[in-house]
């Protein structure tokens, strides 16, 4: 008989283990390995049967068990070290607060938007890369103190599992999950301590309503909005079922409860915990992009703004993150359905779901050339004041993607940043190398993150030995993977005699596990599959190689490139040197890059935004095997790992699969494989080792959560808070200036023109650096001197006349004449060869955070 329903129940805890609660709930447990000892101890059987989660093993300890610990001196002290350990975690002040007793300007208060958060494996709200990117950023706020509240959905099956069926094709099962089993706990009412309750307006006036469910990520909060409740209509319960599953319909209402709900949510958290309200909201990725409009419907009814000076206000406080380089990769929806959703006040354009704004102005938001469709890229480009891409390449690619939006404007100037992603390393290095770091070191690295690269004081043969560790833990879990997999295919443990054989824990281990979207190339591998077999089966120096990776459930061409792998691994003659391991998750990921030598990444250049697979490896000693792009286009420094070629101008994708998979190849079989098994006094691969330690040393430091936190800190946080400042104070006072700005510069600018530049100072034959002293005449359309920046810009002429390697000279009022305001620059010839110059006027204001904001630029016309 099956369960109709099912709810966990948690064990009472004796008093004098009472402390085992919050070690269990507060999810810091995750990334503190003592923690995992002291559950561990508990029932060390039954610690590995639950798969290491603690409210798992508390629900499922026998009593007696605990009333025996109770009575263990020995496990009530290390208890209580824990316990008091996780309160001065939680309490003492940290890098943040140091910062701001320095007087460093900081944000009080920082709201992290993102669809999915990839904490641990026991709350599996995530599919992949951008989820467990999150969760690193939670976890380096932690470590760090920056004062941040995390929001997302809860789904009720989270991603899928997967499987394989017996000839290798994906199937994929979407277990459900219980709230009550999880590490969470549901935000309350401060007086009445009911559940919160939020509500967004549906059309034809139903409502949608979800509580919040709160998991604590060390210091910093997550807030999970969950529309599963009985007080919702039937299909409004599914709103949050599952992750990316669903039509766009199904999307659009998970977008809308996020982003509103999810404002609504951090109100009603801060106002539970008395705190104050947060000073910038940061939207990972455009989904979460409804933040802002609701922030303007608070704004224009709490505040009493007009919507262009409520936007204002609203930009200033936003960040947007961008993590995609493919504009098919953007989250876009036709413009009627956000209509049907936004709309229906019975008014001909007013919103229902945020009364006070009209539907056509938040259209408006997310316009692309197509009126039709709606794009939350570009929503999160005209809602955010400061945006940024994941990698200094993704920044540049941004640019160019969105050039379109900054028109008149070259690539380079778009407004556009980078923060290149980082991996939370206590999260991710293994424990061998956090206790090699603790020692060598000292608790600093651990607890700050500082201090990395000096891991790679630590003598050579204890590096190999760390290394071989870790590699070994890896055979094992590969075998016990395998023939789980081989069962659920329908193999009996009598045929899987051959599985106890499978790897090697002396072989070059070479890994591969990501999404298989077509641009990443699972199958790139097997290009040639002979000459691949011929070094998974080269009797001197062969090379092992585990791969890993789900389709999205619609994508059967990606479902067909696994099943190529799979029956690829399948073949009898090779099965023991290639394994294909069904469900990557936290779990298995985390003995991939513990115990890969090598990690592999072919992605199509530039289509990897970042990637930080190969970041997780390289913090266990793992060295990089990928094509320059995303991260690694700007860490590879020649001795940190190898870069794979890039045919990135051959336009046949046949032939360029062809050329860089060669590429690939000879890079395995003339460097890596010889360095590897290069072999010095004591069995050590001096040569190897030396990378090893060089990759330790060289991007240690740089891949870390807590270099891109500070980064977001410092660069965008602390710059978003001092703006808002500036917009909000007396009144809104800046707000209603920028608003007011923008309107009278919409209004003039068509009548803003160069009507004439003249040059002088330069002799016949200039050389560089001679002076040449510009003068131009501009009409401003009614707009102020102040109004306006005038640059002289200067660069090589290069085809059809496009200026490149632009320098650009502020030019200086000079008074007024009949042709217009004269402007002036003189500068010397900063270039060689064929130069030119030309004027153009910008608009400027103080408030906003640079002259390209506007997207306006006025040259001389002709
Ligand atoms: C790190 C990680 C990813 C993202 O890796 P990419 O290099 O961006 O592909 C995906 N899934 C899991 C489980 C991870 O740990």
């Amino acid at each position: 008989m099956k369960a109709l329903r099912r709810f966990t129940v948690r064990a009472h805890l004796p008093e004098r283990l009472s402390a085992l609660g919050p070690l269990s709930t507060n999810l810091r447990w995750s990334w503190h390995p003592q923690t995992q000892d002291l559950f561990a101890r508990i029932d060390p059987q039954l610690w590995s049967q639950v798969r290491q989660d603690p409210i798992r093993m508390l629900g499922e300890v026998s009593p007696a068990r605990l009333d025996e610990l109770a009575e263990d001196a020995d496990f009530g002290a290390e208890l209580d070290r824990l316990a008091a350990d996780l309160d001065d975690y939680l309490q003492r002040p940290r890098w943040y607060q140091n910062q701001q007793a320095k007087g460093v300007d900081l944000a009080s208060g920082i709201a992290y938007f993102s669809m999915e958060f990839g904490v641990s494996e026991v709350l599996p709200n995530y599919s992949g890369g951008l989820g467990i990117l999150a969760g690193d950023h939670l976890k380096a706020a932690s470590d760090l103190g920056v004062p941040l509240i995390g929001v997302g959905l809860l789904y009720r099956s989270g991603y899928f599992r997967q499987s394989l069926t017996a000839d290798g094709w994906q199937a994929e099962h979407y277990p459900s999950l219980d709230p009550q089993g999880l590490p969470l706990r549901l935000l309350t009412e401060s007086g009445s301590g009911a559940p919160v309750l939020l509500h967004v307006a549906m059309p034809g006036g139903r409502v949608l309503r979800a509580r919040v469910w709160i998991a604590q990520v060390g210091r910093v909060p997550l807030l999970l909005l969950d529309s599963d409740i009985a007080e919702n209509d039937p299909d409004l319960r599914g709103v949050t079922d599952r992750l990316y599953g669903g039509d766009q319909d199904h999307r659009i209402k998970q977008e809308i409860l996020a982003g509103i709900g999810g404002v609504r949510a951090v109100r009603a958290y801060t106002r539970s915990e008395g705190l104050a309200d947060p000073e910038v909201f940061h939207m990972n990725e455009g989904h979460a992009g409804f933040l802002g409009v609701e922030r303007i419907r608070e704004l224009i009814t709490g505040a009493g703004l007009d919507f262009e000076s409520a936007l204002a206000a609203v930009r200033a406080a936003t960040v947007f993150t961008t993590h995609t380089p493919v504009p098919a990769g953007i989250d876009r929806f036709p413009a009627d359905l956000v209509r049907h959703y936004f709309g229906g006040a019975g008014g001909e354009n007013a919103s229902a779901l945020l009364p006070g704004l009209t539907v056509d102005r938040i259209i408006e938001l997310g316009r692309e050339n197509d009126p039709s469709v709606f794009n939350m890229a570009h929503m999160g480009l005209r809602l955010g004041q400061r945006a940024n891409g994941v990698s200094k390449l993704h920044g540049s690619v941004s640019r160019e993607m969105f050039n379109g939006l900054w028109p008149g404007f070259d690539a380079a100037e778009v407004p556009i940043g980078s923060v290149t992603n980082g991996v939370h390393a206590p999260t991710w290095a293994a424990r061998e190398w956090m206790d090699l770091a603790r020692r060598a070191v000292g608790p600093e690295l651990v607890e700050e993150a500082r201090g990395w690269e000096r891991l790679s004081e630590i003598a050579p043969a204890e590096l190999w030995s760390t290394r071989n560790t870790l590699r070994a833990q890896l055979v094992a879990e590969v075998r016990r993977r395998v023939r789980a997999s081989w069962l659920e295919r329908g193999a009996t443990d009598a045929e899987l005699g051959w599985v106890s054989g499978v790897f090697d824990p002396e072989v070059l281990t070479v890994g591969f596990a990501r999404r298989v979207p077509t641009y990443k190339r699972l199958t790139l591998m097997l290009r040639d599959p002979e000459r691949l077999r011929a070094m998974l089966l080269d009797p001197e120096r062969p090379v092992q190689l585990v791969v890993a990776g789900k389709s999205h459930p619609a994508d059967d061409g990606g479902k067909a490139l696994i099943q190529q792998v799979v029956r690829f691994a399948d073949e009898h003659d090779v099965r023991h040197r290639i394994v294909f391991l069904p469900d990557y998750d936290m779990s298995m990921a985390r003995f991939l890059y513990w115990g890969c030598d090598v990690w592999l990444n072919n992605p199509l250049r530039p289509l990897e935004a970042c990637g930080t697979s190969g970041m997780k490896s390289a913090l266990n000693g793992g060295l990089n095997l990928s094509i320059r792009d995303g991260w690694w286009d700007e860490m590879f420094d020649g001795e940190n790992g190898w870069a794979i070629p890039t045919a990135d101008g051959v336009s046949d994708e046949v032939r360029r699969d062809d050329l860089e998979a060669n590429a690939m190849y000879d890079l395995l079989e003339q460097s890596v494989l010889p360095k590897f098994y290069d072999r010095g006094p004591g069995g050590v691969p001096v040569r190897w080792v030396e990378m090893v330690r060089h990759t330790l040393q060289s991007l240690g430091p740089k891949v870390l959560a807590s270099r891109m936190v500070r980064d977001y800190t410092v660069d965008y946080y602390a710059p978003a808070a001092r703006a808002s400042r500036a917009v909000i104070a007396d009144g809104y006072a800046g707000a209603r200036q920028v608003a007011h700005y923008r309107e009278r510069v919409d209004t003039a600018w068509p009548g803003v023109q160069v009507v004439q530049v003249d040059s002088a100072g330069l002799p016949d034959t200039p050389v560089i650096g001679a002076e040449l002293s510009l003068r131009a005449y501009v009409r401003l359309g009614g707009l102020d001197v102040a109004d306006v920046t005038v640059q002289a810009v200067l660069g090589r002429v290069g085809a059809d006349e496009e200026l490149v390697d632009l320098v650009t000279v502020p030019m200086t009022h000079a008074g007024s004449e009949d042709l217009g305001e004269v402007f002036v620059a003189t500068t010397p010839v900063p270039l060689s060869g064929a130069v030119g110059y030309t004027i153009r006027v910008l608009p400027h204001h103080e408030l906003l955070a640079g002259d390209a904001e506007l997207a306006l630029v006025a040259e001389p016309v002709g």
